[in-house]
């Protein structure tokens, strides 16, 4: 059975768009047998390369058929052909065809990476065949970096490294000088010798001549196929074995079994992983600079997204930190009815009594406000006095610095004595202690027994501390002489249940008065509503970064989509080595994913020290790990995303309209 058999294979191009298809190979029928050294000659634009792509399974015939070992290739799918290349298959191109940011070595590993060698083995084989052929030296050295002959050489090394049984070598003196060019068919002649089957396409009458039998090709058919006269080589007996290569040739139940393995060939997952992480970092340095301007994308958003919610959560902090200093489980219950013409009415210290045993009520104080004239020695200030119980510190959270606050003794006897908000301290006193010492409150002398701690500080209304507390029976009645109250403040235990307690105050009360004469404040749905707006604004904020961080993935599908398209050669050169689609997806996805990865830690980075800066100047900022792991999250789903689909586009290339590609 001869290895490979073409039974009237035709192939055209064009045909679509109303233009004329034009036949390039017209009805082609070759059998070629295992360990055959054959020319395929003709002029150029005779259909050689076209049917080089069909026996290399690069291309699928338009019509006819082709069987490899007996298979007919129709039924094969993608990755069965991928498979057959790989383990069939060597190409030498006349351009030599390597991947330009690879050195020598690992040009020479890649079609091994497809089949799955250990790194190791590989690297090994792949230096002993570089060295075998004369290029130890150059194993590091980038193509750019080597001569054409050499090149050639190294892509002959590739087309053995997983074997090569058949290589197919079109044009490979093409571009090549007469010294280089006859050191590789030199070379080609040894392989013959050696049992492979070699395939040489050539225009050249000369060059064919090398070769044992001789096909020649005008227009796309087979106009001559002849075999020269066969001069006794030196070899004498070494010419005769070289037929025995059809035990090469495997059962066909060996065959499908082999073909299957290598087709779902997923055993070395971890490792393939690895291959495509190590070759992403390879491309990825080598476009430096275009993959730092993509990073570049990806830092921002990421850092911008770190930073904007630790922004919206930290303002959002303080705003609650300080309604709470204002105290987020108060009520006020005030005299008047629900608009200026409602009802005028009263509270007095009965009612602060009626809601002290309303339930979830902790504590209710009269509260009574009013000006007055202190005078102490001969300093005159005019401040506002607040008749208050000794709840007042609780409810007000507003304890004395020095000093202490008044007592329920107090409050029972009328004491005259009051505390002292730092402003009124410092008119009357300047800067001494004013514990202890006389003041006259409207001409009756006062004793100070306490200084309150300064609560402009914390409120950022310095007016708070003009203020003068005293115990809410001498102020009403001894100072003011009014019992109606101001209002009452009334702090509740349970900050959620607030509404349920405004509504049994609003019985109880409503009950006595027998009308509605009161309002209620209730803080804590104004601490609700305040937090709603909070987090609206980290919302917006989110938001904004969430655009900057799909601006950066754009960026990403923008580099990738390019880099598929520059590449695109490359592609083909890892198809027709037996890349399996894939192969190519994971590759292209690994270099997403990686930009994205790197992008994400170096944006954490960025976030966390932008905010550290921040945060010096007083910003008030909160990183929560949600918010990082959030960001980083997205960045690394940006590169799967937008990443997949240039990485997809790649894997569906045709090979050879890939190995085309300039
Ligand atoms: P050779 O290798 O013998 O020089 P080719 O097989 O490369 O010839 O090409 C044979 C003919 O097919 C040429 O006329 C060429 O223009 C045409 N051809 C080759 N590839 C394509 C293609 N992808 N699309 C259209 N025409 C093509
Ligand atoms: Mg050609």
């Amino acid at each position: 059975m001869p290895l490979i058999e073409l039974r009237e294979v035709r192939k055209s191009y064009g045909g679509e768009d109303g233009a004329a298809a034009v036949e390039v190979l017209r009805g082609i029928s070759l059998s070629i047998h295992a360990g055959e050294f054959v020319a395929l000659m003709g002029a150029s634009g005779s259909g050689k390369s076209t049917l080089m792509h069909i026996l290399g399974c690069l291309d699928r015939p338009g019509a006819g058929t082709y069987c490899y070992a007996g298979r007919d290739i129709a039924g094969f799918s993608a990755d069965e052909l991928a498979w057959l290349r790989r383990e069939a298959f060597g190409f030498v191109f006349q351009g030599y065809h390597l991947i330009r940011t690879l050195d020598a070595l690992r040009n020479v590993e890649v079609p091994a990476v497809y089949a799955g060698l250990p790194a190791q083995a590989r690297a090994a084989r792949a230096a002993q065949l570089l060295r075998r052929l004369g290029l130890g030296e150059r194993l590091e050295n980038r193509p750019s970096q080597l001569s054409g002959g050499q090149q050639q050489r190294v892509s002959i090394a590739r087309a053995l490294m997983n074997g090569g049984h058949v290589i197919l070598a079109d044009e490979p003196t093409g571009a090549l000088d007469s010294k280089s060019g006859a050191e590789v068919m030199a070379l080609l002649e040894e392989l013959a010798g050696a049992g492979h089957t070699v395939i040489l396409i050539t225009h050249d009458r000369d060059v064919a001549a090398r070769a044992r039998r001789i096909v020649e090709i005008r227009d796309g058919r087979i106009i001559a196929d002849t075999q020269p006269a066969q001069e006794p080589s030196a070899g004498g007996p070494s010419a005769a074995p070289r037929a025995a290569s059809p035990a090469a040739l495997p059962s066909s139940g060996e065959f499908a079994a082999r073909m299957r393995a290598g087709v779902g060939r997923t055993a070395s997952a971890w490792m393939d992983a690895r291959e495509a992480v190590a070759s992403a970092w390879r491309t990825l340095g080598v476009n430096r600079y275009r993959t730092l301007l993509t990073l570049l994308g990806i830092v921002i958003g990421v850092a911008s997204v770190i930073v904007m919610l630790a922004i919206g959560m930290g303002t959002q902090a303080r705003v609650i930190e300080k309604m709470a200093l204002f105290g987020t489980n108060r009520m006020y219950v005030v005299p008047g009815g629900d608009n200026a013409r409602g009802l005028g009415g009263t509270l007095s210290e009965s009612d602060v009594a009626l809601l002290r045993p309303v339930p979830n009520v902790a504590a209710a104080m009269p509260f009574l406000q009013g000006q007055v004239t202190l005078r102490a020695g001969n300093v005159d200030a005019a401040a506002r006095v607040w008749s208050v119980t000794p709840d007042a510190p609780r409810i007000l959270n507003w304890k004395p610095v020095r000093g202490v606050f008044f007592t329920w003794q107090d409050e029972r006897d009328l004491a005259t004595v009051l505390l002292l908000g730092k402003k009124v301290r410092e008119r009357l006193f300047g800067k001494t202690d004013a514990v202890g010492r006389y003041v006259l409150v409207n001409n009756v002398p006062f004793q100070v027994i306490g200084e309150l701690a300064e609560k402009g500080a914390v409120t950022g209304d310095s007016d708070d501390d003009d203020v003068v507390l005293m115990p809410f029976s001498t102020g009403s009645r001894r100072v003011l002489g009014q019992t109606h109250l101001s209002w009452i403040s009334v702090l509740v235990d349970d900050l959620s249940k607030a509404d349920a307690t405004e509504k049994a105050i609003t019985a109880q009360l409503q009950a006595a008065h027998h009308v509605k004469d009161f309002r209620i404040y209730n803080q804590a749905a104004a601490v609700q509503a305040q937090e709603d707006t909070q987090n609206t604004l980290t919302l917006m904020l989110g938001l904004i970064a969430a655009i900057s961080l799909l601006v950066g993935g754009i960026g990403v599908m923008n580099i990738m989509l390019m880099t598929v398209k520059e590449r695109t050669r490359e592609i083909g050169i890892r198809m027709a080595t037996g890349a399996r689609q894939r192969d190519i997806q994971r590759q292209f996805l690994a270099e997403a994913v990686m930009v994205s990865l790197v992008g994400g830690c170096a944006g954490v980075v960025l976030g966390l020290a932008i905010g550290a800066a921040l945060i010096f100047w007083n910003v008030p900022l909160i990183f929560s790990v949600r918010a990082i792991l959030g960001a980083f999250g997205c960045a690394l789903a940006t590169g799967l995303i937008f990443g997949f689909m240039p990485a997809r586009q790649a894997a569906r290339l045709d090979p050879v309209v890939a190995l085309a590609s300039e």
